[in-house]
């Protein structure tokens, strides 16, 4: 033996005992497993039924919030939910406490019901490592096949414009899904600033001038269309900058304006079928158009488009509050929001701002969530019901001892779980992993004379 070595001679007494601990080690991890799975349940159920829509972006956000788990660890938590919900067999492995989260986790990126069978097995089979590398080399059969589907999709894109006899313009075309999304939602927006206004005054009698009827969705989508190639010629094909889309327009009773201190004297204009508090909200950080009127309604000035919330402010309130401030949600774009709302004579500085992303703006507007600045700068936010919505929540109560508590919630599951539950059927041989993608993936090339055995190689 080199003289560096620890000179620790392993008497038969120690070997014993550190199996012992190994034992329950492996014991101790079967049961979490087997918890975690139970976890995961929870998740879907409480995901599915929208139990995290209280005020968060997402069931992943909620968690983060609610669990304290980094973000990357929570999506992944709520994907993995979800994709156990169509693969019952891996749902029950873990369950079981046959196949630990770290396997099930990997699997499920690539697990479909018609593979998952052949999957388990490999997690059964291998070492957590090896069925890393094993849906590595699934995905990279997958994403091939997937390449070859976008770029088939991609390279038949097409509009196609002709003229027919009478002079009209024929448009016909194949447009990527994502692309098409984006048209219709366009066309869409258009559409609604084009009759948004007929409808709010409800739908026009009946008249014997055909012309004077509503148009159909049919002239109507073409209506649209027209208008979208007039504004982005307008705006020199520019899509612009994110903080330009609103603009309010202010209407100041011209006596009430020669008394600063008067409340009350800015009312903003009302979109058509958009409530006050809608409006509220996009007025916050928006472009700006002050009119003043004459006690007759009489415009007498119009003063030139200014934000509601300057661009230095703006700045400074973006390297301030980073981004959202509504508990667990930190997303970066976001909207400056006025606690005191300008319009109801609150000022536009630092200490009345704060950051929301659109959702929670949305929230602290239209939802009735309360958002209020204490004394020493801490924001606080209150659910619609009046109860505070703590940065981060109490930890509930753990058992002192939680093997116990778990062992005892197993068995009386029925669930037998030893050091030996999670143990893989790898004897040690070397993983051969261009053999066991080719005899496993659906898609790949089978090599030939390969065994056609399930169970390959590890
Ligand atoms: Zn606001
Ligand atoms: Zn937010």
């Amino acid at each position: 033996m080199p003289s560096h070595m620890p000179a620790i001679v392993p008497t038969p007494n120690s070997v014993a005992e550190l199996d012992r601990l190994g034992d329950q080690i492996a014991e101790l991890s079967a049961h979490l497993e087997a918890a975690t799975a139970r976890l995961l349940t929870l998740i879907r159920d409480f995901d599915a039924r929208g139990g995290w829509n209280s005020g968060f972006r997402s069931c992943a956000h909620w968690l983060s919030w609610r669990v304290g788990l980094d973000p990357g660890a929570a999506r992944e938590r709520v994907r993995v939910a979800r994709a156990l919900g169509t693969l019952p067999l891996l749902a029950a492995a873990l369950a079981r406490g046959e196949l630990s989260y770290a396997k099930v986790r990997a699997l499920t990126r690539v697990a479909t019901p018609e593979t998952e069978a052949r999957l388990l097995g490999v997690g059964r089979a291998g070492t957590a490592a090896h069925v890393e590398r094993i849906v590595r080399g699934w995905r990279r059969v997958d994403r091939k096949a997937e390449a070859r589907e976008s770029a088939r999709r991609h390279a038949g894109r097409a509009l196609h414009i002709s003229q027919d006899e009478d002079g009209m313009m024929v448009l016909r075309g194949r447009l990527e899904p994502e692309v098409g999304a984006l048209v219709m939602r366009a066309l869409e927006a258009a559409r609604d600033t084009l009759y948004r206004k007929e409808r709010a005054a409800g739908a026009p009698a009946a008249t014997a001038d055909p012309a004077a009827d509503r148009p159909t969705r049919a002239q109507q989508q073409a209506d649209a269309l027209a208008l979208l190639a007039e504004s982005a010629l307008h705006h020199g094909l520019d899509p612009g900058a994110p903080g330009e889309r609103y603009q309010v327009v202010v209407h100041v009773d011209a006596a009430a304006l020669a008394d600063a201190d008067e409340p009350g004297q800015c009312v903003l204009e009302e979109g058509e079928g958009v409530s006050a508090e809608t409006s509220r909200r996009l007025a916050c950080d928006a472009g700006r158009v002050v009119m003043r009127h004459e006690p007759d309604g009489r415009v007498v000035e119009i003063g030139a488009r200014t934000r509601t919330i300057p661009p230095a402010l703006r700045r400074a309130l973006q390297h301030r509050d980073r981004g959202c401030r509504f508990p667990g949600c930190g997303v970066r774009v976001a909207e400056g929001h006025h606690l005191h709302h300008w319009a109801q004579g609150g000022p536009t500085t630092l200490s009345n701002l704060a950051l929301l992303c659109r959702r929670h703006h949305r929230a602290v507007h239209e939802e009735g969530y309360g958002m209020e600045r204490q004394p020493d700068g801490v924001l606080r936010f209150r659910r619609p019901d009046g109860r505070l919505l703590p940065d981060v929540p109490p930890l509930p109560a753990v058992p002192a001892d939680p093997v116990h508590a778990l062992r005892v919630r197993h068995e009386a599951l029925g669930l037998r779980l030893h050091p030996r539950t999670a143990c893989p059927g790898w004897l040690g041989e070397r993983l051969d992993l261009g053999w066991a993608i080719d005899v496993l993936h659906p898609l790949a090339t089978r090599a030939v004379g390969s065994s056609p055995s399930p169970a390959p190689a590890m």
